[in-house]
């Protein structure tokens, strides 16, 4: 998906924008004179932009624009994920990254935020120049990752393969690896339950709103069928919703009446793809599915203001699992239509919760049951749902807002603590 953006409907733009109009809420400039406080929270700490060169299978070379923005350690190590993908580029790492400082606050995890990209096709890439590629950029970055310095994790066509190789190239040069980086496999010390931590987190925030608000029966739609679509989409099937459409990067499957997402699981698994399920019909556009509830679950602005119309009217809820799916044009116009969003930062904070008990297994050598990770993850993601919500009635504010008050709140009071020196 390369998608051009309308002058100032970047992502990077939102999100800067929605931290200037939180810090005038907040009154950060009557309350900290003189301390800066939207700048010091939406300006990075540091961007590291490099290129890397490794050998292809063919005898050539392949040569990649990487990325790794440290945004933020005012509340813990910098943390957040490494996404492989053509459209990679400055300025959505930068928006990533922020998105990642504001998540852990929001959702009380003690970590900073960061994030990482290469600019690839990963898909054009055999296994083994993959593998060259990773290690090549975490040798180019090792000084600046750590368990207590940075710490990567999957994100778009990155997932425990790739993090088991970051955490094997890391190893090389520190006996100290294990908390360096999280979404491993389970036998380099991952956590039970991280591979459907995010996915789970959506189902559950998912749950949370309608049983709130007593909708019964909503018909699902879900963008994207990757690690987050795949378990959000599994989770709610169990959970007795009814899934009627699914798309990822080939195609749009759409059944009325409920996808049998445990077949479609498989046939993805065995095709590659969902096009041409068995027992669903293909759709043009996900968008123009009867939706009552629309889950983006793939990349940045996939709902913009040039394709918003195309929701159907029945839609009352969009479920933010990617990052930055909706663009502040199309959120506007989606609010005055009375559709409720659940920002991001708190609808996809189940996988940077789960991280966060990767990390404090790894540092304790002690390994607790997936009950357990996922008990602790549910109590984080509900607690945070409910605090939000509960802002957002008093102050009489949209999630997202409420959700960038509650986290912009926190960093400006340790930010204050920690004085200006
Ligand atoms: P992933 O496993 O790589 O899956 C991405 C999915 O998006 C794939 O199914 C891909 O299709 C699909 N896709 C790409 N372009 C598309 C298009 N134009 N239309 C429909 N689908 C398209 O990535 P992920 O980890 O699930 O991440 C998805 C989103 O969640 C990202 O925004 C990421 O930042 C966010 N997120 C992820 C995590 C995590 O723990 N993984 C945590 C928080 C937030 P194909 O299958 O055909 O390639």
């Amino acid at each position: 998906m390369h998608r051009k953006h309308r002058k100032n409907e970047d992502p990077f733009t939102c999100v800067m924008e929605m931290i200037r109009r939180t810090g005038e809420i907040l009154e950060f400039d009557k309350r900290f004179p003189g301390a800066k406080m939207v700048e010091r929270i939406a300006i990075s700490d540091k961007i590291i932009r490099f290129k890397s060169i490794i050998p292809r299978d063919d005898g050539g070379v392949g040569v990649f624009q990487c990325y790794r923005v440290q945004q933020s350690d005012t509340l813990g190590p910098y943390k957040g994920g490494t996404r492989l993908h053509p459209s990679v580029n400055m300025d959505e790492v930068k928006a990533l990254a922020t998105l990642m400082t504001l998540k852990t606050s929001l959702v009380d995890v003690p970590f900073g935020g960061g994030k990482g990209g290469i600019c690839v096709d990963p898909k054009g890439l055999s296994v083994m120049e993959l593998e060259r590629l990773i290690r090549r950029y975490v040798n180019q970055i090792k000084d600046d990752l750590g368990p207590d310095e940075d710490i990567p994790a999957p994100d778009v066509n990155s997932g425990p393969r790739e993090m088991a190789w970051i955490y094997d190239e890391y190893r090389n040069y520190s006996e100290s690896a294990r908390g360096v980086v999280t979404g491993k496999p389970l036998e380099l010390g991952g956590s039970l339950g991280r591979l459907q931590a995010t996915g789970y987190g959506v189902a559950l925030i998912t749950e949370r709103f309608c049983y709130g608000n007593k909708l019964v029966n909503p018909a699902i739609s879900i963008e994207g069928f990757g690690n987050v679509g795949q378990f959000a989409a599994m989770k709610l099937s169990e959970m007795g919703f009814r899934v009627i459409a699914v798309s990822d990067s080939g195609g749009c499957v759409v059944n009325q009446t409920g996808l049998n997402i445990t077949r479609l699981l498989a046939y993805k698994r065995e095709k590659g793809q969902v096009a041409d399920f068995p027992d669903a019909k293909p759709l043009g556009n996900i968008l123009e599915a009867p939706m009552d509830i629309h889950i983006p679950c793939a990349l940045g602005h996939s709902i913009n203001g040039e394709n918003v119309d195309q929701l159907g009217s029945n839609l009352k809820l969009i479920v933010e699992g990617a990052n930055s799916p909706v663009s502040s044009q199309a959120e506007k116009i989606l609010e005055g239509k009375g559709v409720t969003l659940v920002p991001d930062i708190l609808a996809n904070a189940g996988g940077v919760i789960v991280s966060y008990y990767e990390w404090v297994q790894n540092r304790e050598g002690l390994y607790w049951s997936e009950d357990e990770v996922l008990g602790r993850m549910n109590g984080k993601m509900i607690a945070a749902y409910d605090r939000v919500v509960n802002y957002a009635e008093e102050k009489k504010l949209f999630l997202r807002q409420a959700a960038y008050c509650l986290s912009m709140e926190k960093i400006a009071r340790a930010i204050n603590y920690r004085g200006s020196q």
